[in-house]
C-alpha cells in the first residue's frame, strides 16, 4: 500500500478520478463534473457521492 496510484470511477459522470493516496474521510473531486466523493472505507474500497444542498 505504498505509492500506489489508482482511480475511482465517478458515480455521477463515469469519469476516472485519479488519486495517489487515500485515507478514510478524504474527499475527492471529479475534475469533469465537480462531484465530490467521500472515502468511507479502504479495504474494501467504499465511497459515496456527496450531495450539496443549496
Ligand atoms: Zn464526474
Amino acid at each position: 500500500m505504498k505509492g500506489v496510484k489508482s482511480k475511482i470511477k465517478c458515480p455521477d459522470c463515469g469519469s476516472e478520478i485519479k488519486y495517489t493516496k487515500l485515507q478514510v474521510g478524504d474527499i475527492l473531486e471529479c475534475s469533469e463534473c465537480g462531484t465530490e466523493i467521500e472515502i468511507l472505507s479502504l479495504s474494501p474500497l467504499k465511497y459515496r457521492e456527496l450531495i450539496e444542498e443549496k
